[in-house]
């Protein structure tokens, strides 16, 4: 049997053009586009470049963006400076802090100056509050998580009862992605590095979300073929037999899972642009809220 691929591009190219006519008909209603603003407070070449196909993004659904580059060694008064005078700006609708920040910055004080209503990437701790709650709801929740979200969807899981098993517990990814499961009626586990007999976990698992950057480290034994997997590693390793001298590949074993479970999304191609669409999804909500409340 081989399992069914879930299409983070196609999936994301479908939505990209629900978003686009969305951003268009706000621009006509408002007389200026949806706007996002990145503050980027570092010279971490990944960051930089995340921040550039973010800005690609929103340029291809009609989302204005701007980058405020700030110098590494920027002080917590400087970047709060900027969050701050963003807030301010009518016409900015998103903000988007592109972490990790440098050392000498604290985060949590620099997300909690992110305006509720701007907050896209939902990581204002108000809103991972109420992602946590019962009968609550985040302004925004995580886009890497909202992303796995709409894979699961597409898949056509019935999470309700389902055995989840999360791999990884962080706060961008791991926790978010388990609180998001609970809603939606799973029974989760949350599985990390002290986790013991993560086989015997994953093995009675419906869906799997592995999230803890360590290339092809989920076999395919470890899973049975009822499973729906969703990869968000991205591990970069070395290929001589690709022409940059390396590739990208993700937490499970690709290869041998596909040949087990039931549907499994790809590294690259599946969870990253689903994950960058929700991060539009999320900013174009935010210009419409912000403009019908005005
Ligand atoms: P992270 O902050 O490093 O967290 C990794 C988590 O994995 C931790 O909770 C850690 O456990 C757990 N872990 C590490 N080794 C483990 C092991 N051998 N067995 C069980 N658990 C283990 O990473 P992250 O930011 O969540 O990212 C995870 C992966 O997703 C990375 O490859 C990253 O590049 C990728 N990612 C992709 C996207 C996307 O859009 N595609 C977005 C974000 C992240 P402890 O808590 O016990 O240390």
């Amino acid at each position: 049997m081989t399992a069914r691929i879930l299409d983070g591009n196609a999936l994301a190219q479908r939505l990209q053009i629900e978003l686009a006519e969305k951003a268009a008909q706000f621009t006509a209603q408002f007389g200026h586009p949806p706007k996002l603003s990145a503050v980027l407070a570092s010279d971490d070449p990944a960051s930089a470049q995340y921040v550039r196909m973010k800005r690609r993004d929103c340029k291809k659904v009609g989302i204005i963006s701007e980058t405020f580059e700030m110098d590494a060694s920027s002080t917590q008064e400087q970047v709060e400076e900027t969050i701050a005078s963003l807030n301010d700006d009518p016409r900015v609708h998103g903000i988007l802090v592109q972490l990790p920040l440098p050392p000498q910055i604290d985060e949590e004080r620099a997300l909690q100056l992110v305006a509720l209503p701007k907050d896209v990437d939902g990581f204002h701790p108000i809103n991972i509050g109420k992602l946590a709650m019962k009968g609550r709801e985040p302004s925004f929740a995580p886009a890497t998580p909202s992303g796995c979200m709409e894979l699961l969807k597409e898949a056509g899981v019935n999470l309700s009862g389902a055995n989840a098993v999360v791999l990884g517990r962080s706060n961008i990814v791991g926790l978010p992605m388990a609180m998001m499961l609970v809603k939606a009626n799973a029974t989760v586990t949350i599985c990390h590095s002290r986790t013991q007999d993560l086989t015997a976990q994953l093995r009675r698992a419906d869906v799997v979300i592995a999230a803890i950057g360590r290339p092809n480290f989920v076999q395919a034994d470890w899973l049975n073929e009822k499973a729906v997997v969703i990869d968000v590693g991205t591990n970069r390793i070395d290929d001589p037999s690709d022409k940059r001298g390396y590739r990208w590949v993700g937490d499970v074993d690709f290869e041998a899972a596909v040949k087990v479970v039931r549907a499994i999304s790809k590294v690259p191609g599946g969870v990253g642009p689903m994950t960058r669409t929700m991060l539009l999804v999320n900013t174009i909500r935010a210009a419409w809220r912000q403009a019908e409340n005005a």
